[in-house]
């Protein structure tokens, strides 16, 4: 469905994206990486808003270089920073989205409209001005016009920035149901974002892709090295052989979760690692 071929991007000097390789497949694929990683542009460049470097990307085998307008016709996308007018309501965006996509029928619109309004849950918000919404909720209004015009592929850029947890929750479960009939590339910086709702993943770190692999694998990175146990609370003092997960005090002392290859201190315990642990191995610890 999507190749990405030795995708490069340079902005000035600084090399955003280094000779990136991918190959996705239909469903609900995960992008990771702290931020600075290079997903976004990865993303921009995608959603043809602008030229790589070097490399090219192929959607449903369009080129995002010489084919920009059908890569278009099949994509949906909402930016990381989705801004629109402040005086238009969800449903004026939606219908607005609706005509860029193609839908000339009126009633076809208002039907998409009703729909993904109902999904991201702001039907009673519909002819609100934006202006008067809060944060969680322009998010929302950014992800139904990524679905307007059954496109197939969905870019989400961070989609779950300003979602409180219900909300988060409702929308791993619509997208688990799009991801039945469409592909969905969704990109975070939080890992437990992709946990329940992805099972194929890439990771980025500094514009190089570290893993293209699945969340099982991701987690095994951290196999035989998240080490438990009690310790006395001077004890962070003279620690330096590894990263500290976390501590919970109790009174003079702690029980810490420890991310090294070797046993930390005596009397620590390896323990199974989640995924959070998983991706803390694979960037090396360092973020
Ligand atoms: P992510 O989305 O993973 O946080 P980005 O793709 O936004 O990463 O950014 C990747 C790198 O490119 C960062 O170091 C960022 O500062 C830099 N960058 C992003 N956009 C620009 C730009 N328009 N001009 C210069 N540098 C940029
Ligand atoms: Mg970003």
């Amino acid at each position: 469905m999507i190749e990405i071929k030795n995708l490069s991007k340079l902005y000035k000097h600084h090399k955003a994206l280094q000779s990136v390789n991918l190959e996705i497949s239909n469903g609900i694929y995960g992008l990771l990486g702290p931020n600075g990683a290079g997903k976004s542009t990865l993303m921009r460049i995608m959603a043809t808003l602008m030229k790589p470097t070097a490399g090219d990307i192929f959607i449903d085998s369009y080129s995002i270089n010489s084919d920009p307008e059908k890569v278009r016709s099949v994509i949906g996308y909402l930016p990381q920073h989705f801004h629109v007018y402040p005086q238009l309501t969800p449903v004026e965006i939606l219908d607005f989205v609706g005509v860029m996509k193609g839908i000339h029928n009126k009633a076809e619109r208002r039907d998409q409209i009703d729909y993904w309004l109902n999904e991201v849950n702001l039907k009673k918000k519909a002819k609100e001005k934006l202006k008067t919404l809060s944060h969680g909720m322009k998010q929302r209004v950014g992800i139904a016009q990524a679905f307007m015009g059954s496109p197939k592929l969905v870019i989400l850029d961070e989609p779950t920035v300003g979602l409180d947890p219900e909300e988060r929750l409702r929308f791993r479960n619509m997208i688990s149901k799009e991801g039945l009939t469409k592909s969905i590339l969704l990109s975070t910086h939080v890992v437990t974002d992709i946990e329940s709702s992805c099972y194929d993943i890439a990771v980025l770190q500094n514009g190089k892709l570290l893993l293209d692999s699945t969340i099982e694998d991701l987690k095994e990175k951290a196999c035989n090295k998240v080490w438990e146990g009690m310790v006395a609370s001077t004890f962070l003092e003279s620690f330096s052989d590894g990263t500290l997960l976390s501590t919970e005090y109790k009174g003079s002392h702690m029980n810490v979760r420890i991310l090294a290859d070797e046993k930390p201190f005596y009397g620590a315990s390896l323990v199974e690692p989640t995924l959070e642990d998983g991706y803390l191995a694979l960037l090396g610890g360092t973020n």
